[in-house]
């Protein structure tokens, strides 16, 4: 069973903005009960990810699952279709009935603009530095 890159549904705000999950309650933020939906395309980055050995009854081991990050900080628990990401990578999420899968996406050079990976000229020692008196 392929899910489809169907995204996210989300709720947005219509006092603050903020879109969030679940989508049948108040805003977390600002409280309002006055929202609509949202679909978030489902890009996101991995901020964690395990890999259960003794998985629970119903899944198979190994079961790998990633807390994802979406843009405007909306985190969701994915199950990983594929290898285990690692912090930091991209996925694409799609809902998937109740769960949510995370699919590694490939990285192209436009998404590399976070600057990590370049070394940092910033707080190098240096020589000729001497304390203020
Ligand atoms: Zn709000």
């Amino acid at each position: 069973m392929t899910p489809e890159p169907n995204g996210v549904e989300l709720s947005v705000c219509s006092s603050c903005q903020t879109r969030y999950l679940p989508t049948d309650g108040p805003c977390p933020r600002c409280g309002s009960d006055q929202f609509s939906p949202y679909h978030d395309p489902g890009l996101g980055t991995v901020l964690s990810s395990t890999e259960l050995v003794h998985p629970a009854a119903g899944w198979e081991s190994p079961h790998r699952l990633a807390l994802v990050e979406l843009p405007q900080s909306v985190r969701l628990l994915a199950v990983v279709d594929g290898s285990l990401p690692s912090a930091g990578s991209l996925v694409a999420v799609s809902r998937d009935g109740e769960l949510y899968r995370a699919r590694p996406e490939p990285v192209s050079p436009k998404r590399s603009e976070r600057g990590e990976g370049e070394s940092p000229r910033v707080g190098r020692p240096d020589a000729s530095f001497e304390p203020p008196r």
